[in-house]
């Protein structure tokens, strides 16, 4: 967490969680959060705010069911992001009020803070003049609340909700081991048919002079998009054969392109075929020059796999999973 906000909490004796950067505690009698992420977040009903910078999420849990009530604050809100600098989006659902502030700008340091705190110090007081409660502030239940962090984003929920999520993430993992392995050998073929177009693109954009960065992730891209129409779904056997079959296509593109290079250098003097030059490809390689600069390209590109094939692969099964890490950081004390 910045130093700022780490300062604006102890100064309002606000509570800060370290493991899951959040700030929590009373703020104007209202429950309230600072949640700081540099990730994309979605507030309920916006639009999706890349932040490339370091941002905060503000929570203010208040509960009602008044129509009146909710539609007061939610037109108090819209009008908020352009009277208060830093402030990008707003939301409100009759649970909870979110504020998405993005750091910034010059000389931005000595200011977020009071534009947090006039955010904080204006809506709680209109909070205050209705009557609001605090609530789970996923279905409104305002007993044995605790705040939890799921899959890294802190929420102030009931038991009922957080046996909820547990429930539907062991059941989508249930559900993902009942598949079993899937069909193996299409999802081969599917690999490979996927890298061969990955080939292709590699060569091209090899031949419009890029970096072989891009071309490697359309290949490892394509091949597991290839193992999984055709295999059925993504498996740990499934990433380890997409990252092989990556591998192998890629000196396959590598030599594609020795060969194009060949075919350049003699087909107008000798007359040779593309396919004479790619069976000489191996001859050159011997040629410490041409392998030298052979060589770097092969290295950077095999890493480039290697690096996209295990991110990839931990993001495709963490989607199949549905792996959701619960972790209770206090219990709500009203
Ligand atoms: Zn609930």
């Amino acid at each position: 967490m910045i130093k700022q906000i780490r300062k604006y909490a102890q100064e309002h004796q606000l509570t800060w969680d370290v493991k899951s950067n959040f700030a929590y505690g009373k703020y104007n009698g209202q429950a309230i959060g600072i949640w700081e992420t540099n990730d994309q977040y979605l507030p309920a009903g916006n639009q999706p705010v890349r932040a490339l910078k370091i941002a905060h999420v503000v929570k203010i849990w208040a509960t009602t069911d008044d129509p009146m009530v909710i539609g007061t604050i939610q037109g108090y809100l819209q009008q908020m992001p352009g009277k208060v600098e830093f402030l990008q989006q707003t939301s409100y659902d009759g649970k909870l009020i979110t504020a998405f502030f993005v750091t910034g700008g010059s000389g931005w340091a000595k200011r977020y803070t009071a534009a947090i705190d006039v955010f904080l110090r204006d809506v709680t007081n209109l909070c205050a003049s209705y009557t609001v409660t605090t609530g789970c502030e996923f279905c409104k239940a305002p007993d044995q609340l605790g705040l939890y962090q799921i899959n890294q984003v802190p929420y102030l929920v009931c038991p009922n909700c957080v046996q909820e999520v547990n429930q539907q993430a062991s059941q989508s993992k249930a559900q993902f081991q009942a598949q079993g392995q899937g069909n193996v050998l299409s999802g081969i073929v599917g690999a490979c048919l996927g890298a061969l177009l990955g080939v292709v693109l590699w060569v091209i954009i090899y031949q419009l002079g890029y970096i072989s960065m891009i071309g490697a992730l359309a290949l490892v891209v394509c091949a597991f998009k290839g193992y999984e129409v055709m295999g059925g779904h993504m498996t740990k056997l499934g990433i380890f054969i997409c990252c092989v079959v990556s591998v192998i296509m890629l000196l396959f593109a590598e030599q594609i392109c020795v060969a194009l290079l060949i075919y350049d250098a003699f087909h107008a003097e000798e007359g040779i075929s593309f396919f004479d030059a790619f069976r000489a490809v191996p001859y050159f390689l011997m040629e410490a020059e041409v392998l030298k600069a052979v060589l770097p390209d092969v290295l950077l590109g095999g890493l480039c796999v290697i690096g996209c094939g295990i991110e990839r692969g931990i993001r495709v099964y963490k989607d199949r999973t549905g792996a959701v890490a619960t972790r209770m950081i206090t219990r709500f004390k009203n």
